[in-house]
């Protein structure tokens, strides 16, 4: 199926288009720029931007696709977790389009298009899989067996099903506080990985979150960042005091490694446990060069394969949203409803809108 994905539930404004597995379009406009001397992002701001975005990113993106609207088979787009009036403008211009051009709309959730947008590098999902999803709100491992979310219809069945989360901080959140603790710009994470390549990951022993035996008994598979944040910014302040440079190579290198080391473990233990051969990392965080490497040298001894997107579809996009909108499709789901609502704080196991 041909079909055109919306994302507007951060800061991107993103439209993309596939053709099953195939990416034809992922057209992405930020207002990054404009929120990065708030050191965080503004919901008005992005609210606004969407709106200005909106058109002109469509035109893009069928532009380089080479279609026409009305070649389109269907329009899917998120419809939560994220911005409350960001969602809003993007779930307004899918429902336009999907009532002016007689197609069904899907409103999909964000967090399951993190997932499903590997189809696009790397063809159909492996199911069941294991999945974590590390991205700047959220940091979860989830069992996916059914991408869409339906799975054998029965709740035990359901086609994603959360074994763990953080209890605190996202990942992706713990990356942008350090940084900003470091004095690099916002978002942080991209920042964090360019300087820890000059810096040494075993400097600093920071701490492992819900990694103790203890924790482990009730959290064997949840994740705490904040306690390492507060590790980090106290270290540095200590540096501060005494009047010593930071180095921050050094910190970068050793904060990303505590990191790295912990998503990795509980996730291929999570796999391990279910007897699962399949990891697969989504999510913003996904970009992360040490992540993508320790992931892939750990589970190769465990005999457990590892697919990661590309980064730069690890990060908010369209093409995304399309992607889950066209395994919709694909598997005959029913579509949502044209009263479909944004909902900011949607739960990472609700799937698909009715
Ligand atoms: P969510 O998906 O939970 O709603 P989001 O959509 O805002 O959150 P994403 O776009 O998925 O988040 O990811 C953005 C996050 O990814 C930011 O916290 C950013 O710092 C982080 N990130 C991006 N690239 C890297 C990288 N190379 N290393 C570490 N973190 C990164
Ligand atoms: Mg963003
Ligand atoms: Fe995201």
């Amino acid at each position: 199926p041909l079909v055109l994905g919306i994302e507007t539930s951060c800061d991107e404004t993103g439209v993309g288009i596939v053709r099953g597995h195939t990416l034809l379009a992922d057209a992405v406009a930020s207002s990054v720029d404009e929120h990065a001397r708030f050191g965080g992002v503004v919901p008005e701001v992005a609210s606004r931007a969407h709106l200005e975005a909106m058109v002109p990113t469509i035109e893009r993106a069928c532009e380089t696709a080479g279609v026409a609207l009305t070649d389109l088979d269907a329009i899917s787009v998120t419809n939560g977790p994220g911005l409350a009036g960001a969602l809003l403008v993007g779930v307004a211009a899918a429902k336009a389009l999907a009532l002016g051009l007689g197609k069904p709309l899907y409103g999909v959730n964000h967090l399951a298009s993190h997932v499903a947008v590997d189809q696009l590098e790397h063809g159909a999902l492996p199911e069941p899989c294991v999945a974590m999803l590390v991205s700047g709100g959220h940091s979860s491992l989830l069992r996916v067996t059914d991408v869409t979310g339906v799975g054998d219809g029965t709740p035990e069945g359901a086609g994603v099903v959360s074994m763990g989360a953080t209890i605190d901080d996202a990942a992706g959140e713990a990356f942008d506080k350090v940084a900003r603790v470091l004095g690099l710009p916002f978002p942080g994470g991209p920042h964090i990985d360019k300087a820890a390549r000059e810096g040494n990951q075993v400097a600093i022993d920071f701490p492992r979150g819900l990694t103790s035996r203890r924790d482990l008994e009730r959290h064997r598979f949840d994740y705490s960042f904040s306690g390492l944040k507060t590790a980090v910014a106290r270290w540095v302040e200590a540096r501060e005091r005494s009047g010593e440079p930071v180095p921050v190579a050094d910190v970068a290198a050793s904060f990303q490694e505590a990191v790295c080391d912990v998503l990795v473990r509980k996730a291929l233990d999570a796999a391990s446990s279910e007897g699962i051969e399949d990891l697969l990392i989504g999510g913003g965080v996904a970009a992360n060069s040490r992540l993508r490497h320790l992931a892939e040298e750990r589970a190769a001894s465990l005999g457990i394969r590892v697919r990661v997107p590309r980064p730069g579809l690890c990060t908010d996009n369209g093409a995304m949203v399309a992607a889950l909108g066209a395994e919709m499709v694909a598997r005959d789901r029913v579509p949502s409803s044209l009263d479909l609502p944004a909902d900011s704080s949607l739960p990472v196991t609700d799937v698909l809108a009715g």
